[in-house]
This record gives C-alpha cells, structure tokens and sequence, in this order.
C-alpha cells in the first residue's frame, strides 16, 4: 500500500515536471510573449508624479516589462484607451480577517471593487485570532480556500495579553510576560509581520508602556512592524503619541499609528502638535508613521442614538448599567459571542477551549446579563422600540420638572457628542430628512436641539456624529508620512449598518480630496495608498509599476468614480475601477468580479 503511494507520488511528480514544461513549450510555439498587455493608460507608478502614457506586459505573477510601446505578442490585451493605471492599492488597516472567516466573504469584494489588492489584518490587538488557532493554521486555510486580496497578518497584543493573563487589570509576573513573549514570537516565526495594539480597549489598555516595549522587542530583531491603535486619540492625543515614539525608540522597531486623528469638538487642532511630536522623532532618525481613513466620522458603530441611555432608562437604571461597564462587557464579550458564533455557522472552526470554559463557566444569569448589556450598548435593544422604555420615558416627560432635566441631559449629550450641526441623521423614517444635520431640522422645524432630538429619538432615527474636523483630516492626509487605512471590516452585503469606509476609502479618497475639494494632489493620494505603504510594511516587490514587481494593478476610470455608498445606505458598492489584477490574475474585468481568489498570505522571513 505504501509503496503504491510513493509509486503514485513519483508518477504525480513526473507529470507536474513535463506538464509545465509542456505548457511553456506551448506557450512559445504560439508566440506569446507576455500573459497581459495592458496599452495606452495613464500610469501612476506609485511615486508622487503625473501619470505618464506607457504600457504595462505582465507574465506569471510579475510584472515583466513598463515602456511606452512594448514589443511581443500577449495572450490578452487590454485596451486602457482614457483609463489610468496604478499600483493595486494597499490598506494598512483592515478588519476584514474577521469577516473572511465565512467563506462567502474572502474574496472581500467590497475592498476589489475601491482597487485594493492587499490588506493588512490583526490590527487594534484584538483580532489576532491566529492566536487562537496559530498563525499556520489560519494561513493554511486561507491558501487552501483562497482568498481575494493578499493579506499580511499582525500578531495582537491584546488576544495575547488575554490568552496568558484573562482579563486580568494588573502588570504581568515575569513568567507571565515571558508567556506572551513565546505567543509573540511564536507568531512571527510563522509568518506574521508584527505586533498590533489596541490600547483603548480591554484587555490592551490594562498593558502598562513597559509591557508593550518588551513585547515590541520581541519583533524587533524579524524587522518587524509595531501598529499601535493608540491610548487615547482625544484630550490625552499628544501623550499616546509619545507613548508611541517612546515605544520606538527602547524597543528600536518601526511604529506605525493607526486611523490617526484627534476626535471631539474641543481636541480639534492637536493633530498639529501631534504631528510636530512624530515629525520631531523622525528627525531624529526613528522610522514612525501613520495611516488615517479619510473621514470625519468614526467607529465601527457609529449609528448613534441621539439622546442618552440615562434619558431614556431614568437615573436608576441607567446608573446600574453604566456607559464603561457596557463598553467593558462589549468588548469582553465580544470575541468570546463571535467566535461562539463562529463555530455555530462554520463548523470546521473550532472554538477554542479557553472561550468555551469562559462561556461554560459563566452563571446563567449573568450572561443574561451580559447580553443584555451588549444589546444595549449597540442600541438594538434601547429605547423607542422598547415599549416599557417608551411608555416610561413618555411619562417622565408629562412631569415638567423631569421633563426639564431630560432636556439639559440630552443638550449636553449632543454638545459633547460633536454639537448639533455635525451630527448627521443617517436613518430615519422621514426619508426627506435623512443626511440632514440635527441644527438644520431643530431650523426647518422651528424648534429647539433637544426637543428635535427627542423627538427624532421617537421615530426610532439613527445619527452619526462628525467627531473629526475636515482641517484635520485634510492636515493629517497631506504629510507625506501618512499612508491610507480603511480600518474596514468585510461585511455581509446588505445586513446591519456597517461605516461606509468599507465600500468607498480608496476611491473615496481621490475623487473627493484629489478631484472636488483639490486639496491634496491626486499623485500624492496614489502614493498614500501604494509605494507609501508597501515602503513602511518594507515589502520590495509590491507597490510599484516596475519591472519584476508582483502584478497587482489596477486599472480605473478617473473621471467616472461613483461613490455609491451613504450614512443612509451603506453597503453600495463603489464603480470605477474597470480592472483588477492580484498576483498577475484578472479579478475586475470591465469592473465586474471574475470570481478568482489568487490571494496571497504575505509573510515576512524571520531571521
Ligand atoms: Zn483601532
């Protein structure tokens, strides 16, 4: 039997070896020279210049030959006649790994369709899940199913943090911090490029500076990559970028900020000290860098409702559930719930044993408690849809000094949440009102903020406040160190109310900053979103038009980007890109999906 096996082994190999040789031999015979020419486009080679006419002639995974007129003959030609072409465009900050775990979404259309070709996953220490099933073996299945964009992985520091000491809020015993250096190691031996934090969010924020620099250590000697989702991205700005840059320095690794920006009305401008703080270290000689998705509105949720819970649940309630215990159990609960999820859906994921003991261990009540508390907090749950809320909140109206309180409570709510003329009313069963700001409807109708709001409130709207000023956004995307990262995740098309970031970023990008508002040249966007970032992520073969780098190319129709998606209805995908290449492979043609999956998992060579 097993000689049977090795008979049939060596028969395989044998068959391999001629039949590619017989495929090259053909392949001549016919005269072709190249796979793809793709022939009079406007190219942006990844650098910051004016595009330029030439062609392009792509053989295998490579690009082959950039001229202004090649000679030899192609398998297929693609006339770009008044399209440009570019570098596949790069996204240094994505969710989209947790997404990819359903097979219908790995291909990331969504991202195909903005021109991405690469992704980089793990970020904001959380959604490190090869923790949880090793790098490997995610790397394993994505090659053996395919997956759409490449993608690199980045190890989290807080699924680490979390898989050694729980959710413990306390510094690591030295056996401990030596634990995680093992899982942080471990991973990057298995191919991933560095280490992500998420310092805001639970466990991250429990890891003091000291914890993140050893384990930052840990990556330093692979040249690996240290992306940070900062501390504090408000009052405390300038602080966490210090942190950041204190971080570079005794640990000696590259850091990368993620989605940097200064959120809340009053913070508004400290992106510019901040950017003197990192401009100042790289001065220095420390290689820091940013990337920034070009909105002025955050969150993976950013559906807001537009009064408070303690408006709508009275003081009792409210003050038994309060703001930071729900965001606490969220986020606690949160990867624990998906991947219970998870392994409901897709069945060959198996849930680790840690979060079942975690699920198993918990009393009944208090996961009842527990998802109450996430219903809540994501406002499913919350408020006009709630008849006992409504009924109680209606007749805590009727008593005029209760009445009064609720209307200070929810002005102050608006005023701190960005002020009433940038928060945007996404959804709302007043069709006509939707994309209007609160202050222009409080107008329109001739009444006061917090009575429109709580009247809004009642019709079940929905808000997105601008957190972030367009100065800041514009000043963040002109520096020449910030690279494009949609911080977006892969979707089910057409369920629940995703960030538009996920379907227009790229695209987003060059037509409003580059083509309406020109306030940032549309080479420099190109770049922002290619050699920029291929440069920091230190990858020599990807991110530009040049000879002998991989083929990821898109190919796109300047003049006719359309932006699809909106507050009110988000999963749009955008149009303009007529073609896509990933790895020498045709995934957009004429802007339609090929249903290809040529992928890569990028792993970087540990030493
Ligand atoms: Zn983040």
């Amino acid at each position: 039997m097993r000689n049977r096996a090795l008979i049939v082994g060596i028969l395989l190999a044998i068959g391999v070896f001629f039949s590619a040789d017989l495929h090259e031999a053909r392949y001549q015979e016919k005269g072709y020279d190249f796979d793809i020419l793709i022939k009079n486009a406007k190219v942006f080679d990844g650098s910051s210049n004016p595009a330029v006419k030439a062609e392009v002639a792509i053989k295998d995974d490579t690009i082959l030959k950039v001229g202004r007129s090649i000679k030899g003959r192609a398998r297929k030609v693609i006339d770009a006649r008044s399209l440009y072409l570019a570098p596949g465009f790069i996204d240094m900050h994505t969710h989209v790994d947790q997404g990819m775990y359903f097979p219908e979404n790995r291909a990331c259309l969504n991202y195909l369709k903005q021109g991405v070709t690469t992704v980089i996953v793990g970020q904001c220490g959380r959604s490190a899940w090869p923790i949880f099933e090793k790098a490997e073996d995610l790397i394993e299945r994505w090659k053996k199913d395919g997956i759409g964009p490449n993608a690199a992985l980045l190890v989290g520091h807080g699924q680490v943090r979390e898989a050694v000491m729980g959710m413990e809020n306390r510094e690591p015993t030295p056996e401990e911090l030596d634990a995680m250096r093992v899982l942080v190691k471990e991973a990057m031996e298995q191919g991933a490029h560095g280490l992500s934090t998420g310092l805001e969010y639970l466990p991250g924020r429990y890891g003091e500076t000291e914890e993140v620099i050893e384990l930052v250590k840990v990556i330093a000697p692979y040249e690996g990559i240290y992306h940070t989702h900062m501390r504090n991205e408000g009052e405390r700005l300038l602080e966490a970028v210090e942190e950041a840059v204190k971080i570079s320095r005794e640990s000696g690794a590259r850091v990368h900020i993620s989605h940097f920006k200064a959120v809340e009305k009053n913070n508004w401008g400290l992106v510019k000290e901040a950017c003197a703080l990192i401009e100042k270290a790289r001065a220095d000689g420390l290689k820091i860098t940013a990337d920034q998705y070009p909105y002025k509105f955050s969150s993976g949720y950013p559906y807001r409702s537009l009064i408070p819970r303690s408006a709508w649940l009275g003081e009792n309630e409210a003050g038994r559930l309060e703001a930071e215990d729900l965001d606490e159990i969220f986020d606690h609960l949160r990867d624990g719930h998906l991947l219970n999820l998870y392994a409901k859906t897709t069945p060959y994921i198996p849930i680790s044993e840690r979060h079942q003991q975690f699920l198993d261990e918990l009393p009944r009540k208090r996961l009842v408690e527990l998802v109450r508390g996430q219903l809540i907090s994501t406002g499913d749950f919350q408020g006009p849809a709630n008849t006992r809320e409504r009924v109680l909140f209606v007749e805590r109206m009727e008593n005029p000094e209760e009445a009064a309180k609720i209307r200070s409570g929810v002005e102050q709510y608006i005023e701190s949440m960005a002020g009433a003329e940038n928060i945007i009313i996404g959804i709302c069963v007043d069709k006509k009102l939707e994309g209007m700001s609160l202050k222009q409807i409080a107008d329109l109708k001739g009444q006061s903020v917090a009575d429109t709001a709580i009247q809004l409130e009642l019709m079940g709207a929905r808000s997105v406040p601008l957190r972030m000023s367009e100065e800041d956004v514009e000043f963040i995307m002109k520096k020449d160190y910030v690279a494009t990262g949609s911080d977006g995740t892969a979707p089910f098309y057409g369920i629940g109310l995703t960030h538009i970031r996920s379907y227009s970023t790229f695209l987003h990008k060059i037509k409003k900053y580059g083509q309406e508002r020109k306030s940032v040249p549309v080479p420099h966007i190109i770049r922002s979103q290619t050699s920029l970032s291929a440069d920091i992520m230190n990858w020599k073969d990807r991110g530009w038009i040049k000879e002998g780098y991989k083929a990821d190319v898109v190919v796109f129709d300047l003049d006719k980007i359309k932006i699809k998606t909106s507050i009110s209805n988000p999963h749009q995908y955008s149009e303009g890109v007529k073609y896509l290449l990933i790895n020498g492979k045709i995934v957009l043609g004429n802007g339609r999906y090929t249903g290809m999956l040529p992928g890569k998992v990028l792993k970087l060579k540990g030493r």
